[in-house]
């Protein structure tokens, strides 16, 4: 598909807006048009962009294509008319002039959308490549109403044929132009979009549906919600890790799951402290990164782990996660057994995994159930965990 060619309307006077252009306001970090210009200009589908501007904004106009970063060769200048209509004339005209095929899309564009995406041109190109003309629409979510002079109720018309029209508007370049040319040429200025001057010029205009993130900024509220969509997002990954272990009972009063020692009439046997659930949620960190598995850190057969504390080996877990830039954001285990009961402990063992790991309560996952009399665990000869680990990283 060839490229398409985009005129940004860029002349408006912001007599809605306090007097400012709305297009050269800031919005996080830089101008409006900055914005709508960098995202058009890393659209693939986009050749030359038109900037339509006022002659009294050539200083602005400048500053936001150079903070737009996009290349100066795509980007070229047209001045602006006295209405709109007038403006994307100008526009049209700089393209004719610049032989531009008649075959070409051509996307009319106001400036106060910054939020245009490949989504919607892509849109919008299907749909002018087959129908001429095309534009996008939304459907209302508000009932709506016709009112007399005094503001009363007339009637409700039915919303399910009313749309509300957006742009990028689509056309061919060569019956968008005659169009243009034919109204002028009638003394007819005063349509206030594309579509309803092509329409009247006899053409066909089709609709293609359009996105709520291309609404136009017309107040300050739209100004402060482009702002915060306009925030440049810090990327970010995340892994998934899985960890599975099992210690055998053995003679004891005692049991250690999720670092709390509870009562018992037997022990777990194990060369640390032998907590299953802290040995699961370890390898499940591990696996984040793709650092082995705790017996590999920390060998049975080395002295210095016998009876420890199975919180070092999560901590360890969690250097290591972070040394490659992750940061642990969930955890979620289970343990498996018929005794003890783990539910008058559970809020201990979180607040246990929550101090190694740094998570709030509402990040960790503790979970028991029996294994209903089966296997090992179902036998009471032994206590069985698995877990999982969220880890992000930067993207
Ligand atoms: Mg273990």
């Amino acid at each position: 598909m060839a490229k398409a060619a985009l005129i940004v309307v860029a002349a408006g006077r912001g007599t809605r807006f306090g007097g400012e252009p709305k297009q050269y306001r800031e919005a996080a970090g830089r101008p409006v048009l900055s914005h709508l210009l960098a995202r058009a200009a890393a659209i693939p589908q986009i050749g030359p962009i038109i900037v339509v501007t006022h002659p009294d904004d050539n200083a602005q106009y400048r500053d936001a294509v150079m903070r737009s970063g996009a290349s100066p060769e795509q980007i070229f200048n047209a001045p602006g008319g006295f209405t709109r209509q007038q403006s994307v004339r100008n526009g049209l005209e700089f393209l004719a002039g610049a032989g531009l095929p008649d075959q070409t899309i051509v996307l009319v564009h106001d400036a106060a959308r910054p939020l245009l995406n490949e989504v919607v041109v892509l849109r919008a190109l299907l749909a002018a490549s087959s129908s001429g003309a095309a534009i996008p629409v939304l459907p209302l979510a508000d009932t709506v109403a016709t009112l007399d002079a005094s503001g009363a109720l007339t009637s409700n018309p039915d919303r399910s044929a009313l749309r509300i029209v957006q742009t990028p508007q689509a056309f061919r370049f060569g019956p968008v132009l005659a169009a243009h040319r034919e109204m002028a040429a009638k003394d007819r200025h005063d349509f206030t979009d594309d579509a309803s001057l092509c329409a009247a010029a006899g053409l066909r205009v089709t609709s293609f549906e359009g996105d709520s993130a291309l609404f136009k900024i017309t107040l300050e509220s739209d100004l402060a919600r482009a702002e915060a969509e306009l925030q440049p997002r810090s990327r970010l990954i995340t892994r998934t890790g899985f960890g599975y272990d099992v210690h055998a009972f053995t003679e004891g009063d005692h049991v250690t799951l999720g670092g709390v020692a509870i009562p018992h009439e037997r022990a777990l046997l194990g060369h640390s402290d032998a907590d299953p659930l802290l040995h699961a949620l370890t390898d499940a960190l591990l696996g984040t990164i793709g650092d082995g598995d705790i017996g590999q850190h920390f060998p049975p057969s080395d002295p210095r782990w016998r009876g420890a504390p199975s919180r070092i080996f999560l901590a360890d877990a969690r250097a290591r996660v972070e040394a490659k830039g992750g940061r642990v954001i969930h955890v979620d285990g289970t343990i498996v057994c018929e005794v003890p009961k783990i539910g008058p402990h559970r809020a201990a063992i979180a607040d246990v995994i929550g101090e190694v790991l740094g998570l709030s309560a509402d990040a960790i996952g503790v979970k028991a159930t029996t294994n209903e009399k089966l296997g090992f665990a179902g036998r009471k000869e032994g206590i069985a965990a698995m877990a999982i680990a969220t880890v992000a990283f930067p993207g």
